[in-house]
C-alpha cells in the first residue's frame, strides 16, 4: 500500500475510535473492525477505567447524600431511600457495562491463525508510520527471511508489537530529534522460537527495576495507564512465549518477545 493510503487507514481508524470514545460507548469501540481493534492496549484500558469511574463516583456521591439524610436530628428516611435507590441504579449500570464487555470478549475468543510474523509486523509498521513520522523517528526494519510460521491470534500479537512501538516512540520524545532511532527486527532464538525485537535510542530502562515495568498500573507518564506492558506480557505468555526488556547499547531500551514456531513449520 502506498504511504498516503496507510495514513488514510490510520486516520480513519483513529477518527472512528475517537468518535466512539467521545460518545462514551466503549462497547461500540470494541466492536470496530480489524484496523481499529489495533488501538493501543493502554488506550482501551483507559476507556474501561473511564467508563467504570462514572457510576462508581455517582454511587459514592449518592451514598454520602444518603448518610447526610440519616444523620439529621430527624432523619429524612424518604430522601435517604431515594439516595439508596440511586446507588442500586449506579451499581447496576456499572455491572451492565462490565457484562457487555465480557460478552463481547467471549464473542471473539482468541483465534488460532497460522501466521507469518513478518507480514503481521509489516502491517504494524505501516499503521504506526504516521506516528513515527510526526515524531521525527527514523525507523529501520530487519525482518529475517524464511522464518517458521507461528500459531496464534494475529490481532493480539499485533497489539503487542504496536504497544512496544508506541512506547518506544514516547520514550524517545525526550531525546533530540536527530537521535531518535527505532529498529524493528525479527529472527529466531537458539531454541527455534520466532523472535520480535523493538529497539530504541530513548532513555532506556533501569536494569534493577526492569521487571516493575510489566506490573499493572506501573507508569512514569503523566497520563499513562501502566497497563500496556502487563497485557502485552499476558498475551505473549498465553501464546507460550516470553516478553522481556533489556538495556540497549550505547543507549535506549530493547523489548523482545518470542512465540514458539508451529511444529510442522519448524525447521
Ligand atoms: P504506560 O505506557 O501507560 O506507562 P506501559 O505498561 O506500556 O504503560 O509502560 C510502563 C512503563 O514502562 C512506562 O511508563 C515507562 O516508564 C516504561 N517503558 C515502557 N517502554 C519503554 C521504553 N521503550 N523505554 C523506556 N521506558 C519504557
Amino acid at each position: 500500500m502506498p504511504a498516503s493510503s496507510d495514513h488514510q487507514v490510520q486516520d480513519h481508524a483513529h477518527a472512528e475510535i475517537g468518535q466512539a470514545a467521545a460518545e462514551g460507548d466503549l462497547v461500540a469501540m470494541m466492536e470496530l473492525s480489524h484496523a481499529n481493534r489495533l488501538a493501543t492496549l493502554g488506550y482501551l484500558a483507559a476507556s474501561v477505567t473511564h467508563e467504570m469511574k462514572q457510576p462508581i463516583a455517582a454511587a459514592v456521591t449518592n451514598a454520602m447524600a444518603g448518610l447526610r439524610w440519616l444523620d439529621r436530628p430527624r432523619p429524612d428516611l424518604d430522601r435517604a431511600r431515594a439516595a439508596f435507590d440511586r446507588i442500586v441504579r449506579d451499581g447496576n449500570r456499572a455491572s451492565n457495562t462490565l457484562g457487555r464487555i465480557r460478552a463481547l470478549i467471549r464473542k471473539a475468543p482468541p483465534r488460532n491463525d497460522r501466521l507469518e510474523i513478518n507480514e503481521a509486523i509489516r502491517e504494524v509498521i505501516e499503521l504506526t508510520c504516521g506516528e513515527t513520522m510526526k515524531n521525527a523517528v527514523s525507523v529501520r526494519t530487519e525482518l529475517a527471511d524464511g522464518l517458521p510460521l507461528i500459531e496464534g491470534d494475529r490481532v493480539q500479537l499485533q497489539q503487542v508489537a504496536l504497544n512496544l512501538v508506541i512506547n518506544a516512540v514516547e520514550a524517545m520524545s525526550g531525546v533530540s530529534k536527530e537521535a531518535r532511532e527505532l529498529l524493528i527486527s525479527t529472527g529466531t532464538t537458539e531454541a527455534g522460537d520466532v523472535r520480535v525485537t523493538v529497539q530504541d535510542s530513548g532513555p532506556g530502562v533501569d536494569p534493577d527495576s526492569v521487571n516493575r515495568l510489566f506490573e499493572a498500573f506501573y507508569t512514569t507518564k503523566p497520563s499513562g495507564t501502566g497497563i500496556g506492558l502487563a497485557i502485552c506480557r499476558s498475551i505473549v505468555e498465553a501464546h507460550g512465549g516470553r516478553l522481556w526488556a533489556e538495556t540497549n547499547q550505547p543507549q535506549g531500551a530493547v523489548f523482545q518477545f518470542t512465540v514458539p514456531a508451529q511444529p510442522e513449520s519448524a525447521s
